[in-house]
């Protein structure tokens, strides 16, 4: 495959038409989706030539290598959105509110602390998705199912701006079930925003009211290092 035939300007406008249609068939503009970037383990050259191409919002999941790629750029371009994918430790949480705009691994409640501890001390306040695990994996991060109702009363209590839900399924079942499941949850709590869909369901979700659907591999290709 010549890297010309597939590009990133291709597969960008790709993804980015593939959005607009599953919205259209949903009913929906194509600007009630934001597509998040994913940028994790790509260099910085690969994030300037995705804002090259006009887009604004990024998503990294680890503090660190978001820090080191987006902290000149930030500096540069006031108009990048970015969101943090990954999993939080508390001990980090100064770091999350100082550097993005969003985060969307909210899922315990010694980080809704932290966070709010940080927002208060920076006056910065990044809005907050809750994760759940929809699957109730062992392995995942994210609040069960059962238990997100009483967890984000617990965040508003602390004053976060919790605006959203946000979930990745289990990668061997149709992701549709945990959509719909996301998406009564957000409904019973009065959310609107519903960070779902990743490269291989991104199109599903939106049927489901994704508002933002999190896309890496079928942007900028394979993960370097996997
Ligand atoms: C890496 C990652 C994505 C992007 O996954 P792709 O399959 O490459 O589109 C989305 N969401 C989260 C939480 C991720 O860690």
């Amino acid at each position: 495959m010549s890297a010309n035939y597939n590009s990133l300007a291709d597969r960008l406008a790709a993804v980015r038409a593939a959005i607009a249609s599953a919205a259209g068939a949903a009913g929906r503009a194509a600007d009630s989706v934001t597509l998040v970037a994913v940028t994790k383990s790509h260099p910085l050259a690969t994030v300037r030539a995705a804002i090259a191409l006009g887009q604004r919002v990024f998503g990294e999941n680890r503090v660190q290598e978001a820090q080191v790629k987006y902290a000149a750029l930030r500096a540069e371009d006031p108009h990048l959105e970015l969101h943090l994918i990954g999993p939080l430790q508390s001990n980090k949480a100064k770091d999350a509110v100082a550097l993005f705009d969003v985060i969307e691994t909210l899922d315990r409640r010694k980080l809704a602390q932290a966070l709010a501890a940080a927002m208060a001390k920076q006056g910065r306040r990044p809005r907050c998705f809750v994760q759940v695990n929809t699957g109730e994996e062992p392995q995942k991060a994210g609040i069960a199912p059962g238990d997100a109702d009483a967890f984000i009363a617990e965040c508003r209590e602390l004053e976060l701006p919790v605006d959203g839900l946000m979930c990745i399924p289990p990668q061997h079942e149709s992701p549709a079930l945990h959509f719909a499941l996301l998406r009564e949850i957000a409904r019973r709590n009065g959310l609107s925003r519903l960070s779902m869909g990743m490269s291989g369901d991104f199109a599903m979700a939106i049927r489901f009211g994704a508002t933002h659907v999190r896309v890496g591999t079928a942007i900028f290709g394979e993960r370097v290092g996997e």
